[in-house]
């Protein structure tokens, strides 16, 4: 199995960048519903912003955790939105996770799920059942615990993870949102799936897999 390389880490953030700008409008559309309709604007400025900042670093020259570290400075700075701070938190907290790593071994790709989700926690503090990007984030930290109890290898613990993000997002439909701005809406939240939970399971799936052989 190949080791995760910053080259490997930077073609992931690459496929993100792609990924979520071709699914901004659908995101945004998603985020008329329930909000302002900015957060597919929002996630693909993050995430180009990130690209840009990559694309510059010499990366033949630049540790995994630099790589995570300037993903976070960028995506903060291009990012008002909430999304901002979160997912920086989340690449700050990973870019600790592979501290002192010239290159990370596969089993640290399923760990890059639980530490972004920790640290979406962490600064966020929202819980399941809130209606938001978290209840995509934690069950695919939880997929990860579980599979890894179960012995699965890092690519199946990978997919369960893309899996459980998915099902998660989907869950929000039924929610009523109790954290964030959509819920000023209350009920009217509910039937409309929750835009940042469903980018978190697209990054998640993406995530999965750049980082499985
Ligand atoms: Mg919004």
């Amino acid at each position: 199995m190949t080791s995760l390389t910053s080259e490997r880490f930077i073609a992931m953030f690459r496929t993100l960048a792609e990924r979520i700008e071709q699914e901004k409008g659908y995101l945004c559309e998603l985020d008329g519903h329930i909000g302002d309709a900015d957060h597919g604007i929002a996630m693909a400025q993050g995430f180009a912003a990130v690209r840009a900042a990559l694309d510059a670093a010499d990366a033949s020259a630049i540790t995994p955790t630099e790589v995570f570290n300037t993903a976070a400075k960028s995506f903060l700075n291009a990012v008002g939105a909430s999304s901002g701070p979160l997912y920086a938190t989340a690449f700050m907290r990973t870019g600790t996770l592979l501290k002192g790593k010239a290159e990370a071994a596969a089993e640290d790709g399923p760990a890059v799920i639980e530490a972004m989700a920790k640290g979406i926690q962490e600064r966020g503090k929202a819980e399941i059942g809130e209606k938001t990007m978290i209840d995509a984030w934690l069950p695919a930290a939880h997929a990860v615990a579980a599979a890894r109890e179960a012995g699965k290898a890092p690519k199946d613990m990978l997919q369960a993870a893309a899996d459980a993000a998915q099902a998660g997002a989907d869950g929000t439909k039924d929610m009523v949102a109790s954290k964030g701005r959509s819920s000023r809406l209350g009920e009217r939240s509910l039937g409309h799936m929750d835009p940042g939970a469903v980018s978190a399971a697209m990054i998640v799936r993406i995530i999965a897999a750049s980082l499985s052989d």
